[in-house]
């Protein structure tokens, strides 16, 4: 089967000269382990990281293998008691037509209860992420203002409705197009939106938001930190999710000008990693499930069809190509 291997490491950003499509042979599933056909592979703006050779949460990808991100699939063949051919599963060892898993490492998944697709976005890690931003780092409730950057993507287009579900006071996303802005407001229901692109962060944050804001659901970093900064309020709460602003920089790029301002104000700046709220997925999914079943959260995804395209849709992914969840499908 094909896999996609990192072939060297970026400086900036990625090129496809960075990846190689091998044809790997595929072998039966050793003691212990499952044989997964890959159906729909997940791209994620952290990926982008791990191609760097630094320490990190998670250990970088490995010149000359497979680079491995979350994916479903069907088990094709099992050398263990916990899954039978057919079932579907969810894994980490995606950038591949077939991969070898070991059995404990898979998590069950329900064809008839949601499509495939949305175990890796709006009922996957992305979705976690909001909630566990949105809830437990930044201690939103009911009556706050809200600012979401990233806003047409997986994690903030959850992030910006979950807040406007729970009695969030105005909701204010950005994004990087007019399409996008469009797309938050009129079909996601953002109270208010602004391009980046289009000038002064700060300028058009402050113009959404004249009485300021009290959470603000980082995903960018850099300008967005700053103008964030600026206009939150006293004892406004940031969930430092991430900062793809900054992502394929080769020199760390200045940090906010305005630090103090977190003192005057006496803000919080959280950062966390997902993976260390497990106790908190299950009452994700038992929150968000209904709701996306009952079209009360709606989400889009961006699929790329094909594994050789995967580099293209991270590339593309750093480059704003996505609305939604980006995808490959196998
Ligand atoms: P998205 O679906 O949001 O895709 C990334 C988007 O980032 C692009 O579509 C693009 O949209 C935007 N972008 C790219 N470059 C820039 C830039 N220079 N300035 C502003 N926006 C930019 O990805 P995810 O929803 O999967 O991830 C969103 C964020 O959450 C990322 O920072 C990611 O690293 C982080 N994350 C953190 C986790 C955690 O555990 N802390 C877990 C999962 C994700 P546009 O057109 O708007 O520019």
């Amino acid at each position: 089967g094909v896999e996609i291997r990192l072939a060297s490491r970026p400086q900036g950003f990625p090129t496809h000269e960075n990846f190689e499509t091998v044809e790997a042979p595929v072998t039966a599933p050793g003691e212990g382990r499952i044989l997964v056909r890959n159906v729909v592979m997940s791209v994620d703006p952290s990926m982008r990281g791990r191609m760097n050779d630094t320490k990190s949460y998670v250990p970088p990808f490995q010149l000359g293998k497979a680079l491995e991100g979350g994916a479903v699939g069907e088990v094709i063949a099992s050398a263990s008691p916990l899954f039978q051919v057919g079932q579907h599963v969810l894994h980490y060892g995606g950038w591949r037509e077939y991969a070898s898993v070991q059995a404990e490492r898979a998590v069950p998944v329900d064809p008839d209860a949601a499509p495939l697709n949305a175990y890796l976005g709006v009922l996957g890690m992305p979705g976690w992420t909001a909630y566990v931003g949105l809830f437990e780092i930044a201690k939103f409730k009911a009556g706050d203002t809200v600012f979401v950057s990233g806003a047409a993507g997986a994690v903030g287009s959850l992030a910006g409705q979950l807040a406007k579900l729970n009695g969030a006071a105005k909701v204010i996303g950005s994004a990087g197009s007019a399409e996008k802005v469009r797309h938050i407001t009129e079909d996601l229901g953002f109270d208010a939106a602004f391009n980046y692109k289009d000038g002064s962060i700060r300028e058009q944050l402050a113009e959404a938001a004249p009485d300021g804001v009290d959470v603000y659901f980082d995903n960018v970093g850099g300008d967005h930190l700053e103008a964030a900064i600026d206009q939150l309020n006293d004892f406004g709460r940031v969930a430092a999710c991430g900062a793809i602003s900054v992502y394929n920089d080769t020199e760390p790029a200045p940090g906010p000008r305005n630090l103090f301002k977190i003192v005057k104000k006496r803000l919080s700046i959280r950062g966390f990693i997902v993976i260390d709220h497990e106790d908190l997925r299950e009452r994700f999914q038992a929150d968000v499930a209904p709701l996306v079943r009952d079209g009360k959260i709606r989400y889009t995804e961006t699929v790329l069809e094909g594994l050789r395209n995967a580099p293209d849709a991270l590339i593309g992914q750093l480059r704003g190509e996505n609305t939604g969840k980006m995808l490959v499908t196998i």
